[in-house]
């Protein structure tokens, strides 16, 4: 029976910027976004019949349709024919509704796990492009690495890879959701935006001061309003070392990046005593990992 076990990383904005609304009432933005080293790691199965069954060790994700990883196989199978049964076992530790792309990770692990067991022959691009039609996240976690990101978060375009960074996350528990913060935001009230340009010259150079202080993300005006808690987590990842600290995607996950891994994880042992929710990680050059298969 085919099988293949991926890792699905999360992802980070090292900048976010909303340049616009459009018509439809999507936002235009601008992201650098990095995938890091925290995944669910799937076990995706061909099975008997033509159903897609999704199992997960968390209790927080929905396990019928609505699972984003349940959409990303069906739209695999609606839209190159495929009849054949499907199960997909997700491993959850990617903190859910928190800014860091877990579902999005997921799907992207399903499209690009399904072409590799179904002999699909899509490359990476036409993999995103089919993707993009469920979510705007997607098509980066197929990608991975470091990324430029447009439009409404789907047009990318690959930067040379900042793997190698050290940084500590903090995941407040409680659930923020995406939508809710655009609807909030209000682009005229944006007081201070990331220069987008400096970040990604940063990056090329590595310059981990330099990348600190262009760290900048304009949801965490919207956010903070709503959960004051995040900017007393900036501060005490501050106080811990950090060179820099920012909001993730639409929050509440705070990260802050340290010159090396050993102050990384001085920093790291001293908040997960104050916080549940708390990583220690490396920026990764890559979405997706497959870690076994038999095809
Ligand atoms: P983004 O940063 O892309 O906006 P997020 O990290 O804030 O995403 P997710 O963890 O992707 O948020 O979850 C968003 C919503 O999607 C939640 O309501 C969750 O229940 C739902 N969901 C559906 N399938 C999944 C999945 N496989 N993993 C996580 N969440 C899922």
């Amino acid at each position: 029976m085919k099988k293949l076990v991926m890792k699905a990383l999360a992802k980070i904005n090292w900048a976010l910027d909303v340049v616009g609304k459009r018509d439809d009432g999507y936002h235009n933005v601008e992201m650098v976004m990095q995938s890091i080293d925290l995944y669910d790691t799937l076990v995706i199965e061909e099975k008997a019949g033509d159903d897609i069954e999704i199992i997960c060790d968390s209790s927080s994700i929905p396990l019928d349709s609505n699972n984003i990883a349940y959409k990303a196989a069906r739209l695999i199978k609606e839209t190159y024919g495929i009849d054949k049964g499907i199960k997909i076992v997700i491993y959850k530790n990617i903190p859910v509704a928190a800014g860091l792309a877990g579902g999005s990770a997921d799907a992207a692990a399903v499209f690009a796990g399904l072409n590799r067991m179904w002999n699909l022959g899509l490359t990476t691009r036409e993999l995103m492009s089919t993707a993009a039609r469920l979510g705007s996240d997607i098509p980066f976690c197929i990608l991975g690495g470091t990324a430029l990101a447009r439009g409404i978060g789907d047009d990318l375009m690959p930067l040379p890879p900042a793997d190698g960074i050290w940084m500590v996350l903090v995941t407040p528990d409680f659930h923020v959701y995406t939508p809710q913060i655009y609807k909030c935001l209000d682009i005229s009230e944006i007081t201070v935006r990331p220069s987008i340009q400096s970040m990604v010259m940063n990056l090329a150079k590595r310059d981990l001061q330099g990348i600190a202080r262009c760290m900048q993300n304009v949801l965490e005006q919207v956010t903070l309003s709503i959960y004051p808690e995040i900017d007393h987590i900036k501060e005490d990842i501050m106080n811990q070392g950090a060179l820099g600290c920012c909001m993730s995607g639409s929050g509440p996950t705070a990260y802050g990046i340290f010159p090396d891994k050993k102050s990384a994880q001085r920093g790291y042992g001293v908040l997960k005593e104050r916080y549940s929710q708390c990583f220690v990680v490396e920026t990764k050059p890559a979405g997706i990992e497959i870690m076994e298969e038999v095809l």
